[in-house]
């Protein structure tokens, strides 16, 4: 890859011509494909010469071009060697986590994550892979360190925590990570563009394409992004998780996003314009807001440092209504009354979602484990959208939080 910019890389990525010389890759809906010569399968199922190697594609389920041609869409997006996708994101990492540990392996993990990754890591993965596994809060050095131990091969943290958006300093995770020969994964569904984690030293980045990549709430979808070895390791016959786990991406879907790449760039700076601004103004107005963009969030400096100034500070933000009572009745005012948005979980659509963390996609997380993480009960979480102005929008946000007696 000639460029380190992601949207440079994505473009020079993209000129390659689909089948027929088209301007969009072709769809390559075979679930099998032929060889020449009888003796090309054999040496393909040896893993000798597999698309990896530039040789021949061999079943649906195993790699396919298309699939594939997104696949290194998202490589050169993330930095990396290589990438693959899977049918959803909890696909791509549970996959992930289980081709890079053993039974009795130890994952130290991010104590605030999507209450579907803590599950897998908290009970899923525990109780069916004997995986063992250490939750630290992401910016406590100290206790990250002191949480290694021989077995450890993962370091697990997403780039934004989803719900609180701590930001994870991640060429700090890196080095620590590095220094106990262990891996780097890190989700960035929260900022892609805004964050670069492989160009950062994260090992691997995982995503779940559903949310800002795809765009528009439609597909569920999800990507691998690392090394060739990692990625080729993962299809392995015999030992590879994406291949025996099988959740396959369809060709259909690979070609629906990747028409979606081309304008993520001028998406997230619109998700971000608007998120900046209706944060400062809450900030402004004394409403608790959490918004990585302000100058008052704990990780604002180290995200200006490490973060693509060019696409701001991601399009999520979130504010505390004290009860989970209030923070219902922000959202059903905002949804009902207002026409705001939609009370609904997932991230990343043009229209802005909203969803109290703690009674939905934390809700995984025991209530300790929630006041750990610093979710409280009261704790909206908007992923701004981007229709109707940014005027309009706020009038009908400061309705909204009149009817709730915040102003
Ligand atoms: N990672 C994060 C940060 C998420 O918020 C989600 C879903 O909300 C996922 C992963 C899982 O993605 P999917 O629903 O595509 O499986």
């Amino acid at each position: 890859m000639s460029s380190s910019d992601p949207i440079e890389s994505l473009a020079e990525m993209r000129h390659e011509f689909g089948e027929h010389g088209g301007v969009n890759m072709s769809i390559e809906a075979s679930t099998t494909f032929t060889v020449m010569r009888a003796e090309t399968m054999p040496e393909i199922f040896r893993g000798r010469l597999g698309p990896e190697q530039g040789g021949c594609f061999l079943y649906g389920r195993h790699f396919n071009p298309t699939v594939y041609v997104l696949g290194r869409q998202l490589a050169a997006l993330e930095g990396t060697e290589a990438a693959y996708c899977s049918g959803s994101g909890m696909s791509a990492i549970a996959c992930t986590i289980m081709q890079l540990c053993g039974h009795g392996d130890h994952v130290v993990a991010s104590d605030t994550l999507y209450g579907g990754s803590f599950a897998l890591l908290n009970e899923f993965l525990p109780a069916k892979a004997g995986l063992d596994v250490t939750f630290v809060h992401m910016t406590d050095f100290d206790a990250i360190e002191a949480a290694f131990t021989e077995r450890t091969r993962v370091l697990y943290v997403e780039s934004m925590s989803n719900p609180t958006l701590v930001v994870a300093d991640i060429p700090r995770l890196a080095e620590i990570a590095h220094k106990h020969n262990a891996q780097l994964v890190v989700d960035n569904t929260f900022c892609p563009l805004v964050i670069s984690p492989a160009r950062l030293g994260a090992d691997v980045v995982v995503h779940s394409l559903t949310k800002f990549v795809n765009g528009a709430s439609d597909i569920i979808a999800g990507a691998v992004c690392g090394s060739n070895e990692l990625i080729t390791s993962m299809m392995d016959l015999h030992t590879g998780a994406l291949m025996l786990l099988g959740p396959t991406m369809d060709p259909q879907i690979a070609y629906a996003i990747s028409l979606r790449l081309p304008h993520l760039g001028i998406r997230m700076q619109e998700h971000s314009r608007r998120a900046q601004a209706f944060a400062e103004r809450l900030e402004e107005m004394k409403v608790p807001v959490t918004y990585p963009g302000l100058p008052s969030h704990p990780q604002h400096a180290l995200l200006e440092k490490i973060g693509n100034a060019e696409f701001g500070c991601g399009g999520l933000l979130g504010v505390d209504m004290g009860t989970t009572e209030r923070a219902y009745k922000l959202m059903e005012t905002l949804q009902n009354k207002d026409r705001f948005g939609f009370m609904a979980v997932s991230l990343g659509y043009f229209e802005t979602l909203m969803s109290c963390s703690g009674s939905s996609t934390s809700s995984e997380l025991p209530s300790e484990a929630q006041a750990r993480a610093g979710i409280s009960p009261g704790f909206v979480r908007l992923s701004i959208g981007y229709t109707g102005s940014l005027e309009q929008r706020w009038s009908q946000f400061l309705d909204a939080l009149k009817v709730v007696d915040v102003v």
